[in-house]
């Protein structure tokens, strides 16, 4: 059977203001040990970590970074072996030739550019390979307490559904959410990604949402409406 057409999200700005203040501070109650699921313990490492989970699970990243952090303490040493060494090492977090390259394109850049220290600015972020406004955003938000969303597939997913933001290109989206959620309120921008993220995997998820245990329903012109899923 052909699979039924979405039905189309229509957006009001001002009802999707009212509405996201009404839903953050829910999400913000219901969620309140939410943070990233990556492993870290400095941003350089939390940079590896994001351009390794691209198409890949948290759980999986955490697993390979576990050995990788101990083996590469800083940018130099991920360009002091051959690639093809590093490849072996991220290997199954698939895509690995290409993160690999990203990541030594990266330290290499820190090097010459910033001094080996990651950079705190978008601007800067984005130079380096790899890093689009999701991983930029996900680096100052987390690792330099600067407000940013990152939109990611759940964030991209919920928004929609919440009747936020009718896009799904993620830049888009992100400019739609920054007039929408409060840059310091509630935990501000870095926060509301990181409820989204836990909303989205505990209860709004992709194949069958779990609108009758929703603190957010009454609030959500999705609930129970499969159309809009
Ligand atoms: S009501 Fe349903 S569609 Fe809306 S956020 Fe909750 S689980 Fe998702």
């Amino acid at each position: 059977m052909a699979k039924a057409k979405k039905a189309k999200i229509t957006v009001d700005p001002a009802q999707a203001k009212e509405r996201g203040l009404k839903i953050i501070p829910i999400l913000k109650k219901t969620y309140p040990d939410a943070k990233i699921a990556l492993n870290w313990d400095n941003p350089w490492n939390l940079f590896v970590a994001v351009v390794l989970s691209a198409q890949c699970t948290d759980v999986r990243v955490n697993m390979v970074t576990k050995d990788l952090f101990k083996k590469y303490k800083k940018p130099q040493d991920y360009l002091d072996v051959e690639q093809e060494e590093l490849q072996q090492d991220i290997r199954s977090t698939g895509f690995y030739k290409n993160k690999a390259k990203n990541i030594r394109g990266a330290a290499e850049k820190l090097i010459r550019d910033f001094g080996g220290k990651m950079p705190k600015t978008m601007d800067e972020l984005l130079t380096l390979p790899g890093a689009g406004r999701k991983t930029a955003n996900c680096i100052l938000g987390n690792a330099f307490g600067i407000p940013g969303i990152t939109c990611d597939t759940h964030v991209i997913r919920l928004s929609r559904r919440l009747g936020l933001s009718a896009h799904s290109d993620p830049v888009k989206l992100e400019f739609d959410l920054m007039e929408i959620v409060p840059k310091n309120k509630f935990g501000g921008w870095t926060m509301f990604s990181h409820y989204i993220i836990f909303h989205g995997r505990n209860i709004c998820n992709a194949r069958k949402p779990d609108c009758a245990n929703c603190p957010i329903a009454e609030y959500c012109p999705s609930a129970n409406k499969p159309e809009l899923w």
